[in-house]
């Protein structure tokens, strides 16, 4: 088969890279290769059976028409301050730019007007003002929250757009490797489960996500691709009542708060805040169980979750953050039976484990049915359980309560963003005729920024022709 470009893995880096070359008036023959289904064949039997059915060959989650994107939260970061670090490659004020104009796209295709974070400003500075005194960092972040069923609707509207617009959607396909000739990326090798074949293409575009991360590495490492190895996050779910979350969730949506709490003055932010919202499971393809959040945008639940993440870095002897943070997230799954293990703060703070009983003797019900109580601390490494801590007793400060014996803190939560793929403003990688984007790069770690990237690659290539 041949394309003039092709492009691996249908997520929001993908599609928009295929979308701005549309828009540009390309005539260049695209194809896309993603091994899960289209949107309107994704579906997650979890909301039948109340558990996760580790659906194999994939997770429809993570994987299909949209990315990681179809089932999240749909909130959309409309600064340049979240989301990755992209801006440090391209410069902050053409990353602005290029988000307001992607945010113009999801509005064409029916995203909500409303944009959270904008009003009640002297409630903002009264958080601001707590958040200083804490010893965190607020960090502005306007948002417009798509919400799970719509963002469902949305990106629909956009597989059917490009789809009508010639191009062409390999779903169920997987790429297994680039063709290499003299140090060239000549195309991928794809298989469809019953055959390999080749599909030969001048810009070959990788954009896997972070189910893609791992098998991105080892690319890397057997074609000498530049990369650095970047930080993993590793860090707990904290769901509370809404009650507790009442002023951050009307004044500001997500609250993005950064601190480096004592004694090891790691990073640590708030991440992926659902007010409202659910705790969820993804699997990975290795059967690695991971929490997550989401929240729908009218179906509310009396929680909201939000992650607390620390980054972590190595260098010598040991540079393999993928691998580290997989350990972690294996033991801890070895301790609730392959699920996810959740534990009240109060009985870390007293060293003990969690029982099941003693769930129900909270205000807060687990909104994610069949976690498993018992004991986080068990599996989680020191530095990182400190830095939760201690980051916890500060947010408290920020929102009373937060620090509450019966806050819930789920475990493990992950995000392999580390493998950093070398590139320039063009988003070139050491091999000629190769670019990589959205989260698998390591670039970006969020839908608006991943779109963004794609936008800019596909420019780039409509210049190219
Ligand atoms: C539950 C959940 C909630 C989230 N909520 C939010 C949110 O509210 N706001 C936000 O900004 N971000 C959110 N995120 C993160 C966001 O979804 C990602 O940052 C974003 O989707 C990254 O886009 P991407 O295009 O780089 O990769 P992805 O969206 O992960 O897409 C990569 C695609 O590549 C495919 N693929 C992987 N390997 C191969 C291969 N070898 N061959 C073919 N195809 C392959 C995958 O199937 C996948 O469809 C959430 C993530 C999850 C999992």
């Amino acid at each position: 088969m041949k394309a003039d470009v092709v492009i691996v893995g249908a997520g929001p880096a993908g599609i928009f890279t295929a979308l701005e070359l549309l828009k540009k008036g390309s005539r260049q023959k695209i194809v896309m290769v993603e091994k899960g289904q289209s949107i309107e064949n994704r579906r997650c039997p979890k909301h039948q059976t109340n558990k996760c059915m580790n659906c194999k060959p994939y997770c429809h989650i993570t994987t299909g028409f949209s990315g990681a994107g179809a089932f999240s939260d749909g909130k959309l970061s409309l600064s340049y301050e979240v989301g990755g670090d992209l801006p440090t490659l391209i410069g902050t004020d053409l990353a602005q730019e290029t988000i307001n104009y992607a945010d113009k796209i999801y509005l064409d295709f029916g995203a909500d007007t409303h944009i959270e974070g904008l009003e009640y400003p002297e409630d903002r500075k009264e958080i601001r003002k707590r958040a200083i005194q804490a010893g965190l960092k607020l960090v502005d972040c306007p948002i417009r929250h798509m919400g799970t069923e719509k963002a469902h609707d949305i990106y629909l509207g956009i597989e059917r757009y490009l789809q009508e617009n010639g191009v062409e959607i390999l779903f169920g396909h997987e790429c297994r490797n680039l063709i290499l000739e003299n140090d060239v990326c000549k195309g991928v090798t794809v298989s469809d489960r019953r055959q390999d074949f080749e599909i030969s293409a001048k810009h070959t575009v990788v954009a896997t996500g972070r189910r893609g991360a791992d098998w991105l590495e080892k690319l890397c490492a057997e074609h000498n691709i530049a990369h650095a190895p970047g930080t993993v996050d590793i860090g707990v779910r904290v769901e509370v009542r809404n009650e507790v979350m009442e002023m951050v969730n009307r004044v500001l949506y997500e609250s993005k708060l950064v601190g480096w709490p004592k004694p090891f003055k790691n990073k640590v932010r708030t991440f992926c805040q659902n007010p409202g919202g659910f705790v969820s499971q993804e699997n990975y393809d290795n059967d690695l169980a991971v929490v997550n959040g989401h929240s729908y945008k009218e179906f509310k639940s009396d929680n909201t979750n939000l992650s607390i993440l620390c980054s972590h870095n190595f260098s010598i002897p040991f540079n393999q953050p993928i691998a580290y943070a997989q350990k972690v997230g294996e033991l801890t799954n070895m301790l609730a039976n392959g699920q996810i293990l959740v534990q009240r703060f109060g009985d870390i703070l007293d060293g003990k484990r969690t029982w099941q009983k003693e769930l129900a003797q909270s205000n807060i019900r687990p909104t994610l049915p069949d976690v498993v109580a018992g004991d986080i601390t068990a599996a989680m490494p020191y530095r990182a359980m400190m830095n939760i801590i201690n980051f916890i007793q500060a947010m408290d400060y920020v929102v009373p309560g937060f620090a509450s014996y019966e806050t819930l803190l789920y475990s493990p939560e992950l995000k392999f963003y580390s493998n950093r793929v070398k590139m320039d403003t063009d988003f070139n990688t050491s091999l000629q005729g190769l670019h990589c984007l959205g989260d698998s790069s390591g670039w970006t770690r969020g839908l608006m920024m991943s779109s963004a990237m794609g936008v800019l690659m596909g420019r780039k290539l409509a210049e190219e022709g």
